[in-house]
């Protein structure tokens, strides 16, 4: 790699940033998301300083055009031109905050390095980020939209019409997370949740990006699929992250 020339070194790509921490007196880790490198973790020198050329274009939430270097370790971020200004909205609305928060959070455990799913993953969450900065809808119907689609890319799509284990054709009246979503009557576990038809179609909606159908939902059955979803995502992060510590131990 030393052999290799400033140049040859020097990649670009866009990145939506996840989150920072403090580095040294003046410099930060950025961990991105891109749209072509997977989720990395890359060095912004200076960026801490009132002076630094970066501005607020490294802050959370904010997606740029990147230039890169490769470093021994970790590459180092030489550029960031601004793409919308989707971060700013965002930090100044406590709620919207919060919502980004969460969906960055998610973005960061369910990506990886180069990982296959990876710009689908950015698209998506590129996408949730401006709707949010627009206000294009309610937050937490953005959130959990957001949320149902990440676990789909993951390889965990719900089914919220026929049966997620024997296929037999919905709608259905009881949910199950660990089985995949709605469950027949001969497939229910004892306790599984018994939702509205109406949460059932709001939850479709937002799985499938029928925003006119999620929209005109009523709060009680937004509440009722925000604990749906919630339950769900929780029951398959968690399932990760045990098989993750299985492997750090083996
Ligand atoms: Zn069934």
């Amino acid at each position: 790699m030393s052999n290799q020339s400033f140049a040859a070194r020097t990649y670009r790509d866009d990145a939506v940033v996840l989150r920072t921490h403090k580095l040294g007196e003046a410099d930060r880790i950025i961990t991105l998301l891109t749209h072509h490198h997977g989720q990395l973790r890359a060095v912004a020198r200076g960026v801490r300083r009132t002076s630094s050329k970066f501005g607020a274009r490294l802050e959370p939430f904010m997606v740029a055009d990147l230039q890169l270097v490769r470093g021994r370790t970790l590459d180092i971020v030489t550029q960031a031109v601004a793409k919308g200004s989707y971060g700013d909205a965002i930090a100044a609305n406590y709620d919207r905050y919060v919502v980004a928060a969460a969906m960055t959070e998610t973005a960061e455990r369910l990506t990886d390095v180069d990982g296959e799913t990876s710009t689908a993953h950015y698209l998506l969450l590129v996408g949730a980020l401006a709707s949010l900065s627009r206000g294009a809808h309610s937050t937490e119907l953005i959130l959990d939209s957001y949320l149902l689609r990440a676990v789909s890319i993951a390889g965990w799509a719900p089914s919220f019409g026929d049966c997620a284990r024997c296929g037999d054709p919905g709608p259905h009246g009881a949910f199950n997370a660990a089985l995949g979503g709605a469950v027949c009557h001969d497939c229910r576990p004892p306790g599984s949740p018994a939702p509205a038809p109406q949460t059932m179609f709001l939850l479709a909606c937002l799985l499938s990006g029928d925003w006119a159908g999620a929209d005109a939902s009523e709060n009680i059955h937004r509440r009722e699929a925000a604990g749906l979803v919630a339950g769900y995502v929780q029951w398959h992060l968690e399932r990760t992250v045990r098989s993750l510590k299985l492997v750090e131990r083996a």
